[in-house]
């Protein structure tokens, strides 16, 4: 990210993501079924259909505010009433749908057949849908997932697997096709197999200095949310993954005077993305993980990879319908905390307070009181929105970040 020349990953990246949305377009224009889900949604029951595709609206307005047109979209939903406090993702979204996509990199998205949400990330995904529900006259079916306090109780995971059950038949009948436990199953091996790669590149951040960024692992999340149940996914992680590995052998290093070891919490700031590793960059400071990206895959209360022994497959999508930071308790996201601070070596931690997404942030206050009063470890808060760049100053974001590397040296001269 740091002004690195473009990888063979990063070209594949742009590839296979243009190449995805290319193929979304073109099957809904030929007649396959449509489905927009939240990103918590099991997708790859959609692969047990010949002719069903999917569409991630969150995962299409964190590109768009990557490219820089996220507060231009923000605005189009404002304009008809909907209040800036709104997370941006659904304001992105929602004003995208007012001109059908007219700013979007990727020309907006196909209209949906069918809206399936869930309400254990937000309730605020449920509500967002409804609009389109309304607006088009379409389905909405969503998915009661209960929120995470502890490791998923059996009954947690009857009453979710029910409810694909139900969202099967459902497909079946609006589409008028029959569900293959066979392509299933299949699916469900290829995001298992590109969830342990994604992980085998996460784990390189151990080394010291680190050969990746949090900024790496942001970038190329996008087909975990995508492109989830094809081999796409084992093989851009391989790809991702080697390249990193490289790094350490050529000793090509993205900080190369790695002085600040960093760990980030919440959403990634995805118009800031260049602008912000460039500059922690020049002060030798890396952001080597994040809870955002770690938890993919993962198991409750810790970002080590959900091991499944890859007999049903029904039991490892419910389970790991639960590896991702907002629905998780207080506890939960302090011991997957401090367990990342110990294996990734960290030197202090970033907690971006985000003006739209208030589930990751509500408890953020608590965390760092806690990993401060428990570990010691040096902590700032700073502000941000994860897509409206409306609501982030870089400078008092930079004021906060350049206290923190004040106050890590601080500690380091004390115990000198
Ligand atoms: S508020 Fe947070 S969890 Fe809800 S849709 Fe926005 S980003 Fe996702």
């Amino acid at each position: 990210m740091s002004g690195r020349k473009k990888s063979q990953a990063a070209k594949n990246l742009s590839l296979i993501m243009a190449e995805g949305y290319k193929n979304l377009h073109q099957r809904a224009a030929e007649g396959a079924f449509c489905i927009w889900i939240a990103i918590n949604v099991p997708a790859e029951v959609f692969e047990g259909f010949e002719n069903v595709v999917y569409a991630v609206p969150e995962s299409h307005s964190a590109m768009c505010a990557g490219k820089g047109v996220g507060p231009a979209m923000c605005e189009k939903a404002e304009r008809i009433g909907y209040s800036m406090d709104l997370c941006s993702y659904a304001r992105i979204d929602i004003g995208n749908a007012t001109d059908g996509g007219e700013d979007s990199p990727t020309f907006g998205l196909p209209k949906p057949d069918l809206l399936v949400s869930n309400n254990n990330n937000c309730s605020l995904l449920a509500k967002w849908f409804d609009v389109h529900s309304r607006e088009w006259g379409v389905p909405h079916f969503i998915m009661d997932v209960p929120f995470c306090y502890e490791p998923q109780q059996e009954k947690d995971r009857v009453y979710i697997t029910s409810q694909i059950n139900d969202l099967i038949r459902l497909i079946e009948k609006l589409s008028g096709q029959t569900f293959k436990p066979d392509r299933f199953a299949e699916a469900v091996h290829h995001t298992w197999k590109g969830f342990r790669e994604w992980k085998r590149f996460l784990g390189l951040a151990r080394k010291t200095p680190s050969p990746i960024t949090a900024f790496d692992s942001f970038v190329h999340m996008a087909p975990v949310l995508t492109l989830r149940g094809t081999p796409s996914l084992k093989q851009h992680y391989t790809l991702l993954t080697d390249e990193a590995l490289a790094v350490v052998e050529e000793e090509k290093y993205p900080v190369p005077r790695e002085r600040y070891r960093l760990f980030w919490d919440n959403i990634a700031p995805w118009h800031q993305l260049r602008k912000m590793s460039s500059r922690l960059a020049e002060m030798d400071a890396n952001i080597v993980g994040a809870s955002y990206t770690s938890c993919l895959g993962t198991i409750e209360g810790s970002f080590e990879l959900y091991d499944w022994d890859e007999s049903n497959p029904f039991d490892y999508l419910v389970r790991t319908m639960n590896s991702y930071m907002c629905p998780h308790g207080m506890e939960l996201r302090s011991k997957a905390m401090k367990e990342a601070i110990e294996n990734l070596s960290i030197d202090g931690v970033i907690f971006a307070s985000n003006r739209s997404c208030k589930p990751y942030s509500i408890t953020q206050m608590d965390q760092q009181k806690r990993i401060k009063e428990s570990l010691g470890m040096p902590a700032v808060m700073i502000e941000v929105d994860h897509a409206d760049a409306r609501k982030y100053s870089e400078e008092n974001a930079f004021l906060r970040i350049e206290a923190l590397l004040e106050t890590i040296d601080a500690k380091r001269n004390a115990r000198a």
